[in-house]
């Protein structure tokens, strides 16, 4: 079983900020920012790059619960970014689509 469906299953620790029936938000355990937070579908879906209209709800989800982080983390004023990489090139290491949140720091962009 993937590590992020472990997560969603309780069967490895971390630090959850939010769940409920379709995804779980918990603490990135190597934070590039002061506020960095993963948010998972429950549901195992390998990367953005293997979604189709089906995936389109839980997406969705996905993104209306990123902004309910960064609200519980104060971000909403200040600014925050939602990053999902996909594959090598953008840096991909866990192979269960994740939303990135990250915020509290001023982000460069373009990213590295
Ligand atoms: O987008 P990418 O696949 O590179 O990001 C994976 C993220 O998952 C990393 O930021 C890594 O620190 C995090 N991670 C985690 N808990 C784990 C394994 C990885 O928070 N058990």
């Amino acid at each position: 079983m993937c590590i992020f469906c472990k997560v969603a299953k309780k069967e490895i620790p971390a630090k959850i900020v939010l769940e409920d029936d379709d995804l779980v938000a918990f603490h990135d355990i190597n934070p590039v920012a002061p506020i960095h937070v993963l948010v998972i579908p429950k549901q195992h879906i390998t990367g953005i790059g293997d979604v189709s209209a089906e995936h389109a709800l839980v997406l969705g989800k996905l993104l209306v619960a990123a902004r309910r982080v960064a609200e519980d983390a104060g971000l909403l004023q200040s600014g925050f970014r939602v990053v999902i990489n996909h594959g090598q090139h953008a840096g991909q290491t866990v192979h269960h689509v994740h939303v990135h949140v990250l915020g509290g720091r001023l982000l460069a962009w373009p990213p590295g």
